[in-house]
């Protein structure tokens, strides 16, 4: 994934209902097909629509075309646009690098999963902001599966002991794991990424450690999503393919 320096207050990007609703429904068509391929039911697999650089007038499109769960990368820009969302949703997820400053400002909007905690030292700062709120926060454990250099996540050999510490944190909730295929020309090249996160999750379930409840594997974006569902996946993240090409500046 490319790292874009984005700024937060030019979120500008609107669309048609009909572009989306299409969008959408293509989208789906193609994630039930390649659960067909898999084995595995459609409904079993998570759509979270990633609305980053997208306007809150545009994910209330999206909500009211079907789209229960969406996405954000950014706190603040999440921060920004939550208020102004006025049509219900099922879930708020926060994908994105959190740095912990920003753990406060993110608990207050209330995700219903944070996919992005890559140290023990940012678990344990979620787990305390956790505790005042009075909270318990469902998280998942973002792994570093294509060893690139510029990819958050924890490294597979650190993973279980990460997981055997966070899961000593009486107010956060492991429930899985986050990757991010490699960049690549070919989508085939992340199938390694997203085979190893599978073994990783499959690893830990025979580690047999108390209370750990695996739910999600949470790997696939636009570019290969249909690869991520057949390696296992069961939450895709997916952005462009709903609402287009992102633009991180003023241009339209
Ligand atoms: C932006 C983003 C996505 C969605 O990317 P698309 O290629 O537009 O589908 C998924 N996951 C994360 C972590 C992202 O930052």
């Amino acid at each position: 994934m490319k790292c874009y320096d984005f700024q937060e207050d030019k979120v500008v990007q609107k669309m048609e209902m009909t572009v989306l609703a299409d969008n959408i429904s293509r989208v789906k068509d193609s994630i039930a097909a390649a659960a067909v391929k898999s084995g595995v039911r459609a409904d079993d697999i998570l759509l979270v629509a990633v609305t980053k650089t997208h306007s809150a007038e545009t994910v209330n499109l999206a909500l009211q075309a079907g789209i229960t769960h969406f996405g954000e990368n950014k706190v603040q820009e999440a921060a920004q646009k939550l208020p102004l969302i006025i049509e219900p949703y099922d879930g708020f997820h926060f994908i994105g690098h959190l740095q912990t400053n920003k753990v406060k400002a993110l608990l207050q909007l209330n995700p219903c999963l944070i996919h992005s905690v890559d140290s023990l030292h940012l678990a344990r700062e979620i787990d305390k902001i956790a505790g005042n709120l009075i909270k318990k926060q469902e998280i998942l454990l973002q792994v570093n599966t294509s060893g690139e250099d510029c990819k958050s996540g924890c490294e597979p050999a650190e993973l279980i002991a990460l997981v055997t510490a966070v899961s000593e944190l009486p107010n956060l909730v492991i429930k899985g794991l986050m990757t991010i295929g490699r960049l690549s020309e070919s989508a085939e090249d992340s199938r390694q990424d997203f085979n190893l996160l599978k073994k990783l999750s499959a690893d830990l379930k025979a580690q047999n450690i108390s209370g750990l409840d695996l739910k999600w594997l949470s790997m696939g974006m636009t570019s290969d999503y249909q690869i991520a569902i057949e390696e296992g996946a069961n939450l895709v993240r997916i952005g462009s393919a709903i609402f287009g090409e992102r633009h991180y500046n003023n241009e339209n």
